[in-house]
């Protein structure tokens, strides 16, 4: 079932109380939007679907309209979720930069998404500030939520920062959780991902509680995000939950068994649309039965359910849907 801002706001409160994460699924296609429901479905956990501005560009064909491109993935989402009882999702914007506040704006005037992200870590603390408080005002006017992140790094612009510079330094996110009421906000702690991509960092799991009890201390009930998690083991996406990490970003994992999938399954059947040598043109016959897609497609979609099902255990959320 497709959930809007305030049910979604309840998974999230559920997870954090609770202290398991919700997967938050980067989708595009029908297909993947499919796989990862069954595997949410069959495991009976909530969780999030995400796309990316990219993937609403894609989606819109060659018109790369964003906006377009989130009406179709937000139609594809919602009437797909009818189909299934045992799970509720959202829909989310993953990483949207100032550049696309308007679409942001779009996207909620138009009731397609249940949450968004506003990434101004570019920015300084006080733009950032500034442009996340703008987009919190409209999207809680719409019953929608907030993800948020700071990244900027201070009088370094030309400078070799050091690696202690690209954590998130608690003191700062409480003060930007407060002064933006975001309902998400992603830390940086390590993984290769934001600004500290490309840098070789370790991972840092006590920094999320050190966040986590600060903000519990404040009284704010904000959800800490987990980005760039795709290369963890499963130890570490653990502890990241049980430090306070209540959203689990994957996008990279489900690329990857997808394409092995269909890998496996065209070394297998190549014959089905390429001539073996030494048959002559006049004896080989291509093979509807085995290159009509949904014979491949399905091996997909399957592999992005299995994955789905691996994560969701995890990090947890079997059996804690809120609709059941
Ligand atoms: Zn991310």
């Amino acid at each position: 079932m497709f959930l809007d801002g305030n049910r979604l706001r309840e998974v999230f409160l559920r997870a954090k109380k609770e202290r398991f994460g919700i997967i938050a699924s980067n989708v595009v296609f029908d297909s993947t939007i499919r796989g990862v429901l069954e595997g949410y479905d069959k495991q009976k956990s909530d969780g999030l679907l995400q796309m990316s501005t990219g993937a609403c560009k894609y989606a819109a064909g060659s018109s790369k309209s964003t906006e377009a491109g989130a009406e179709i993935i937000s139609a594809m989402v919602k009437s797909i979720a009818k189909q299934y009882k045992n799970t509720g999702v959202g829909l989310h914007i993953d990483h949207a930069t100032p550049n696309y506040f308007d679409f942001v704006k779009f996207c909620i005037e138009n009731n397609l998404v249940s949450s968004v992200m506003i990434d101004a870590s570019k920015e300084n603390f006080e733009e950032n500030v500034r442009i996340t408080k703008e987009v919190v005002a409209i999207a809680h006017k719409h019953n929608v939520l907030v993800e948020g992140e700071i990244g900027y790094i201070k009088g370094t612009e030309d400078e070799i920062v050091s690696d202690d510079e690209l954590y998130t330094d608690p003191q700062e996110a409480l003060e930007y959780v407060r002064q933006t009421n975001v309902d998400l906000f992603a830390a940086s702690v390590g993984t290769n991902h934001g600004v500290s991509k490309g840098h070789k960092l370790t991972l840092q799991l006590d920094l999320i509680k050190e966040i986590d009890d600060l903000l519990i201390k404040n009284n704010l009930e904000t959800g800490i995000v987990l980005h760039g998690a795709s290369g963890l083991t499963i130890e570490q996406q653990q502890k990241a939950v049980k430090n306070g990490v209540v959203k689990i970003n994957k996008d990279t994992d489900y690329q990857m068994v997808m394409a092995q999938a269909v890998q496996a399954y065209w070394e297998k059947e190549k014959d089905a649309v390429v001539r073996p040598e030494g048959i002559t043109e006049d004896n080989y016959m291509p093979d509807k039965g085995r290159f009509d897609p949904r014979k491949w497609m399905i091996k997909a979609e399957n592999a992005v359910q299995e994955e789905v099902e691996r994560l969701v255990q995890i990090v947890d959320s079997k059996g804690k849907s809120i609709l059941i």
